[in-house]
C-alpha cells in the first residue's frame, strides 16, 4: 500500500483571538466573538471538533440545584438556550420538559427544600413537588418518593450536535476552524500572551485584541507559521522567531 498524503489547508496568518480546543466551551466562545467581529482562529487537536467531554455528557441545561452563584448564570443560559436553534440555524434536539429530582428520604427532602428557597429567592421558578405531585407528574414512576425538587423551564439539548453548531455558525461569521492542531506552547512576552505554537505553527499575536499596527498603518501577521512534514504530515518547525 502507498503512503497516505495528509494536505490540509494553511493555516491563517492573522487572528485577533486564537481560541484553543473545539468543545463546547471554544466554539460557542469563537462564534460569539465571530458575532462581534473579531478575527477568530480556533485550533483543535483532535481530527474532529467535539471529541472530548462536549459530546459525552447527559445533555441537561439544568438551573436548578446549584450553587447560588451559578443560578443567575444558568437562568440567562437557559434563556440564550430558548432561541439558540434559530440563532444557530440548526437543530440541536432542544426541548424545554423541565427537570425532576426526587428524594428518596426525608433528609433528602429536606436539603431540596432548602435549594427550593436559595433558587425561588434568585426568580427560578422552581418547586417542591409531595408524592401525590410526583404520581401525578409521572406516573409510572413504579415507588413512592418522599417530595422532588422540579423546575418546569429546564431544559435539555443533544451534546453531540451543540458545539459543531457554533462552529458552523462562527465559520459563517468569518472564524477560521482547524482540527487536528494542537497548541503546544502558549508564548508570553512582556507579560502578555504573544502566540500560539502548534506542531504546525508558530504564530503570533500582536498588541492585544485588535492586533498592533505598524508605522505604516498596516495591521502585522498575528500568526506566522513554519512547517515541516514529520510521519504524519507535520512536527514541531525547528527553529522560531
Ligand atoms: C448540551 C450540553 C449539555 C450538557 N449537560 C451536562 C450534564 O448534563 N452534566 C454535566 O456534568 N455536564 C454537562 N455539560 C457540560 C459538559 O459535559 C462539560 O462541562 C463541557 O462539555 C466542557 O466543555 P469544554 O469545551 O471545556 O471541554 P471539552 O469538550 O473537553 O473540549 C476541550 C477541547 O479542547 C481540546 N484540546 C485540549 N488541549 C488542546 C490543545 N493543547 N490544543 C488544541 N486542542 C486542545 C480537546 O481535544 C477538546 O476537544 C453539557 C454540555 C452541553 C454542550
Amino acid at each position: 500500500m502507498g503512503e497516505m498524503k495528509m494536505t490540509r489547508p494553511p493555516l491563517e496568518k492573522e487572528a485577533d483571538v486564537v481560541v484553543i480546543g473545539g468543545g463546547i466551551v471554544g466554539c460557542a466562545t469563537a462564534y460569539f466573538l465571530a458575532k462581534r467581529g473579531a478575527r477568530v482562529v480556533l485550533i483543535e487537536k483532535n481530527s474532529q471538533l467535539n471529541f472530548e467531554q462536549s459530546s459525552r455528557n447527559n445533555g441537561f441545561v439544568r438551573q436548578q440545584g446549584r450553587h447560588p452563584r451559578e443560578i443567575p448564570l444558568m437562568i440567562e443560559c437557559n434563556r440564550m438556550w430558548q432561541g439558540l436553534e434559530k440563532e444557530l440555524d440548526a437543530d440541536l434536539e432542544w426541548i424545554q420538559g423541565g427537570s425532576l429530582r426526587l428524594a428518596e428520604t426525608q433528609s433528602e427532602l429536606a436539603r431540596l427544600e432548602t435549594m427550593v428557597r436559595i433558587g425561588r429567592g434568585l426568580g427560578l421558578d422552581v418547586q417542591l413537588l409531595s408524592g401525590r405531585e410526583i404520581r401525578s407528574l409521572v406516573p409510572d414512576l413504579g415507588r413512592e418518593f418522599p417530595g422532588a425538587m422540579y423546575t418546569r423551564s429546564d431544559g435539555q439539548a443533544e451534546p453531540t450536535k451543540a458545539a459543531p453548531a457554533f462552529a458552523r455558525a462562527a465559520e459563517r461569521l468569518g472564524a477560521k476552524v482547524y482540527t487536528r492542531s494542537c497548541a503546544e506552547q502558549v508564548i508570553v512576552s512582556n507579560g502578555r500572551v504573544a502566540g500560539v505554537a502548534t506542531p504546525a505553527t508558530w504564530g503570533r499575536v500582536h498588541g492585544g485584541p485588535r492586533g498592533k499596527r505598524s508605522s505604516s498603518g498596516t495591521r502585522k501577521p498575528s500568526i506566522w507559521r513554519r512547517r515541516t512534514k514529520s510521519r504524519l504530515g507535520w512536527h514541531p518547525a525547528a527553529s522560531r522567531r
